[in-house]
């Protein structure tokens, strides 16, 4: 096991010392085994027990030093400028059979100097739907932190009722947020900003040390406007590939978002049924804020705000700042837009758009809202019916002379758009009603049975295994009245 406490080393500045709060009866869950070894976690050697005890923080291993992060963020739009880990102990970081540096965090293990008037615990049904969250979003090709561990504490929490406690282990690129940047922006702390963002660099953007002439001191404006583009291309393919599968991030707030461009923090998220661009199911997202259809929005405001905290580092002269940085924020926009069309064009089987094919795209999406069609389902149709003739008389009941036009547009290579479209178009995903009802079932019998089942089919979700049929339905009621939480 290669161990770092890199983040630590970064000093006060950053971070709180600080051990996670022993929990009384550690018991192991569940342990992501392909991950631990991709970890070079040597789990083989230690018994369930002992695991337990380390991924509880029980026991810290030998090498990691717990430190609770110090970050601001911009929720539903307002800044806080205090926020940090209440609630999570990042132990330090693994490097992974990749020679990647991963970060190894607990949450759900304990008050630290940012709790507030928080407990520092999580309940068991947000870590377990954490767990299978992240791995389905893995597997759906989305790029996400994962989950390394759950482990029960044998206490309880209170969330308006008792509620069994959990610790859950998160694996992540880094943990380091547009709101770890902004909270040395907001303190006008540059030196500590010139410090965050020599660490981001090396860690996540090594071509950009290469390409720039290195040195601790001060960044030149160059890298700095280098780095900002990076870390915005980044967020495309994420929020992308949420705009493909349907997910629905529900708390994209500015702590929430981070600069490796993975998702980060499963509390509210939830799948879209029926596609309709104001798809929300987050109970405090009144305004729809984080809608399914704002995200792409959404994420260029995150990543305003991001470029704001770079200002200082790029001149010392606002205005020509403001105006070096303006046109990577223009590219942002285009190359998503190009983006979410070309995904979109994936979906339908078609590679070398034209725009005309732009116009298609949208008539789809217009009948799919008026219709009130299930996202998912239709193009597993779609795609079926490139080799099933059978499908065609019900797709054009539903969809009209718009799937005529789109029959015509695949009709000289209908064998390679059915290879786009089942790469691209999941025939599962994680439904709210199964996670639910797994999470139910786990929670009153404590036997993790249907967890696993449904785990064993959200890991292939473009394979058709024999268990798959049981979690493609769709709810009888659009999830009208399903709400998510926040507190994980
Ligand atoms: P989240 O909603 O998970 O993004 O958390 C937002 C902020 O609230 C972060 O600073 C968390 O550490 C903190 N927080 C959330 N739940 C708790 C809790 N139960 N105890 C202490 N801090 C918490
Ligand atoms: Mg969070």
């Amino acid at each position: 096991m290669q161990i770092s406490t890199q983040y630590f080393q970064l000093g006060k500045a950053f971070s709180e010392r600080t051990s996670p709060v022993p929990v009384a009866k550690p018991e192991l869950l569940l342990f992501n085994k392909v991950l631990a070894s991709e970890l070079k976690i040597p789990y083989e050697q230690y018994d369930d027990e002992t695991i337990a005890q380390y991924f509880s923080g029980n026991q810290i291993i030998k090498g990691f030093t717990p430190i609770a992060q110090a970050y601001s963020g911009h929720q539903f739009g307002h800044f806080n400028p205090q926020l940090g880990d209440g609630r999570a102990h990042l132990l330090g970081e693994l490097t992974d059979t990749t020679g990647q540096i991963k970060d190894i965090q607990l949450k759900g293990s304990g008050v630290t100097q940012f709790s507030r008037r928080g407990d520092g615990r999580c309940a068991l049904g947000p870590a377990l739907r954490e767990y299978i969250m992240s791995e389905a979003m893995f597997a759906l090709g989305v790029p996400t932190t994962r989950c390394l561990a759950v482990v029960a504490t044998g206490e309880q929490v209170y969330r308006e009722r008792p509620y069994a406690g959990a610790v859950v282990t998160r694996v992540a690129a880094s943990h380091i947020r547009v709101g770890t940047f902004q909270y040395f922006a907001a303190r006008k702390d540059t030196e500590s900003l010139n410090k965050l963002t020599h660490f981001a660099i090396a860690r996540h953007f090594p071509e950009i040390e290469k390409e720039h002439e290195s040195s601790q001191g001060k960044l030149s404006s160059e890298k700095v406007l280098t780095f900002f583009n990076a870390v915005a291309q980044k967020q495309i393919p994420l929020i992308i590939s949420w705009m493909r599968v349907g997910f629905i991030h529900g708390v994209m707030n500015t702590d929430n978002t981070a600069i490796s461009g993975e998702t980060i923090d499963f509390g509210p998220c939830a799948m879209m049924n029926n596609y309709h661009r104001d798809t929300v199911f987050s109970s405090i997202d009144k305004y729809g804020r984080y809608a399914f259809g704002e995200q792409m929005t959404i994420m260029q405001w995150n990543m305003t705000r991001f470029a704001e905290t770079l200002l200082p580092l790029v001149s010392d002269d606002e205005e020509q700042a403001v105006e070096l940085m303006q046109p990577l924020l223009t590219k942002l926009h285009q190359n998503l837009t190009d983006n979410y069309m070309k995904m979109m064009a994936a979906k339908l089987g078609i590679t070398n758009m034209t725009s005309e094919d732009h116009t298609l795209i949208s008539a789809l999406i217009s009948l799919l809202e008026e219709q009130a069609l299930d996202y998912t389902q239709t193009f597993v149709k779609l795609t079926q019916s490139t080799l099933d003739e059978s499908l065609h008389h019900e797709l054009k009941a539903v969809l009209g002379q718009w799937f005529e036009l789109w029959q015509k547009r695949i009709a000289v290579d209908k064998t390679a758009a059915h290879a786009l479209m089942a790469k691209n178009n999941p025939l599962v995903i994680p439904r709210n009603h199964h996670v639910e009802s797994v999470l139910a079932s786990c929670q009153e019998s404590g036997d993790l049975s249907s967890l696993h089942a449904l785990l064993s089919v959200l890991k292939q979700p473009y394979q058709q295994l024999e268990q798959t049929i049981n979690y493609q339905d769709a709810p009888i009621d659009n999830d009208e009245n399903y709400h998510t939480f926040c507190g994980t």
